[in-house]
């Protein structure tokens, strides 16, 4: 191992080896240090049950990778490394208590019957909306996939009131501010519809009330009807893997099991890192931190006043809890024989109930009736698990990262050690109760935990599976904090990356290809 580079990067999330492959193509010497075993940090594959069962860790649903500008660039390099996509036609479900479902599916002419099925009202606007979404994806995407300045938004508003005039530029902007239910009641007049939609919500932290939330269940509801959504063939883990070949074919260093314990300055600018071992590695042009906002000033040391306080105060949504299952057979879904084929189906009957959880969770208690995405992915990539068998990949979202109480006043304990197997069968109760005899097919189940999520990665503080909330205070211009939305920090030479830095948290790659490009050019 050389002791300098252009650039050395903490961690190996895919934003790091995003921002990495993005340099190397440009000609930098690139070498990326990870604390774990194996990188890719949120987007990896194993057998973490069963031999011959592989499971998603974390990130299943690649779709914003696939659909991301560092895929349109980098794309024909990572595919030719390994990487293949499975598509999806049936994307995501909701199932209610009274046994209705609804679900979204690439057919429009299946989406629209299902949902006229409760409202031929819905079901037109469902239509209209689809109709729409191409004039309103070149803002969206634009704004997402552009770097976050006042410079940038002003551009940004400059095309919009272009193209839409005064009237149109407001309707989008408070559309951008509203909640989820603001938006959702306004829309469709099911509650199912709500539920269904309001879901996605649950998968940032934007509960039903939170203003600014109602652009992702918008967003995923139509980019799933219109391109469907995307997994790995053989597991996520197969994007890291890829992009880490295609670094390493580029002369780039990926190293693992090794910590960054230092990053090293002096007069105000980056000069290297110090690994634990005490290797020191020297950075020509840059030191890239994927690390969250509260690690980077352990890592530095005092700053700024400002800047210091503000990584400090950076706050984090409720955290996460996954349940991988092995199973003899896919579940027998109570609502419909059909629901065995979609990606995910949401347990997340209402949004009262939504609402309720996520305030549940804030206030530190584990949730009496969680919300749960189930994937299936086994269904639609069959390389995932021996002939005939299945793997479930069950998100419990808004579980508290300490815990001071039970909502449901059953669960005594107040560690996760002692909570975990209470709390998962409390979600395997709701699911049996959806889909009878699940119980009875598990061949082998791994609970991950809130603190075992961030003990395998210190990223996800509390458990929060997308490094920060995303809520209207710390997003846009202000993520991770104003005046660094592009990962600048007061060091010279020194940049934050990963899912804290606008835009944000999911597998986009969004952060690290944007820093890269500011560093290198496009
Ligand atoms: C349970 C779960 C489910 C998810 N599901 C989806 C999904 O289906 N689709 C989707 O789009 N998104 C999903 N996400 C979100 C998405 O996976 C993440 O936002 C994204 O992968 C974050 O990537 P990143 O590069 O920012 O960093 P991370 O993936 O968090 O990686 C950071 C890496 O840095 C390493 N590191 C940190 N500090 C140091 C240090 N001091 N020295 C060395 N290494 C260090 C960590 O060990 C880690 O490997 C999910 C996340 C979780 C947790």
């Amino acid at each position: 191992m050389q002791n300098e580079y252009d650039a050395v990067i903490v961690g190996a999330g895919h934003n790091s080896l995003a921002c990495g492959l993005h340099l190397a193509a440009r000609g930098w010497s690139v070498a990326l240090f990870e604390r774990g075993a194996e990188p890719g940090g949120a987007v990896r594959s194993g057998e973490y049950t069963h031999p011959g069962f592989v499971h998603d860790w974390a990130a299943m649903n690649l779709s914003l990778f696939a659909g991301s500008p560092f895929f349109r660039q980098h794309g024909a390099e990572i595919t030719r490394h390994g990487l293949e996509f499975v598509p999806v036609q049936h994307c995501f479900a909701s199932v209610f208590p009274d046994g209705k479902w609804l679900g979204v599916s690439t057919d429009l002419e299946a989406t629209a019957s299902r949902i006229a099925a409760l409202s031929e009202r819905d079901s037109a606007t469902w239509r209209w909306l689809v109709a729409e979404f191409p004039a309103e994806a070149e803002h969206l995407f634009g704004l997402l996939g552009s770097p976050m300045s006042r410079r940038g938004l002003a551009a940004f508003s400059w095309r919009l009131w272009r193209a839409r005039g005064t009237g149109g530029a407001l309707a989008l902007s408070r559309f951008l501010l509203s909640s989820p239910r603001k938006w959702l009641e306004e829309t469709f007049e099911r509650p199912e519809m709500h539920a269904l939609l309001g879901a996605w919500g649950m998968h940032l932290d934007f509960a039903p009330d939170i203003a600014g939330g109602a652009l992702f269940p918008y967003l995923e509801g139509m980019a799933n009807q219109s391109f469907g959504m995307v997994l790995g063939k053989g597991g996520a883990g197969s994007m890291s893997d890829a992009m880490v070949a295609a670094l390493r074919a580029r002369g780039g260093l990926v190293e693992c099991g090794a910590e960054v314990v230092t990053i090293r300055h002096e007069g105000g600018e980056a000069r290297g890192i110090t690994l634990a071992d005490g290797q020191e590695i020297r950075a020509r042009k840059a030191v890239i931190a994927n690390v969250a906002p509260s690690a980077l000033t352990r890592l530095t040391g005092p700053l700024e006043a400002g800047f210091d306080r503000a990584m400090a105060n950076f706050s984090h949504a409720p955290g996460t809890m996954m349940i991988h299952l092995a199973l003899e057979d896919l579940p027998d879904w109570r609502a419909s024989p059909e629901l065995r084929d979609f990606a995910y189906v949401h347990v997340a009957p209402s949004l009262d109930q939504m609402a309720r959880t996520y305030s549940e969770a804030k206030a530190g208690l584990l949730p009496s009736e969680p919300v749960v995405v189930v994937g299936q992915p086994t269904v639609i990539d069959r390389s995932r698990a021996p002939e005939g068998r299945h793997v479930l990949w069950v998100q419990v979202r808004m579980a508290p990262a300490v815990i001071r109480g039970d909502a449901a006043g059953k669960i005594a304990a107040r560690d996760w050690a002692d909570a975990a197997e209470p709390f998962a069968e409390r979600v395997l109760d709701l699911l049996e109760g959806h889909a009878p005899g699940l119980r009875a097919r598990i061949i082998g189940r791994r609970i991950v935990t809130p603190d075992a999520l961030e003990a395998d990665n210190p990223n996800l503080v509390g458990g929060d599976q997308v490094c920060g909330s995303h809520h209207l205070a710390q997003h846009f211009l202000f993520r991770p904090a104003r005046g660094h939305a592009d990962g600048s920090t007061p060091l010279r030479r020194l940049h934050l990356t990963g899912a804290a830095v606008w835009p944000g948290g999911g597998t986009g790659a969004g952060p690290g290809v944007l820093l890269a490009r500011r560093l290198a050019g496009a």
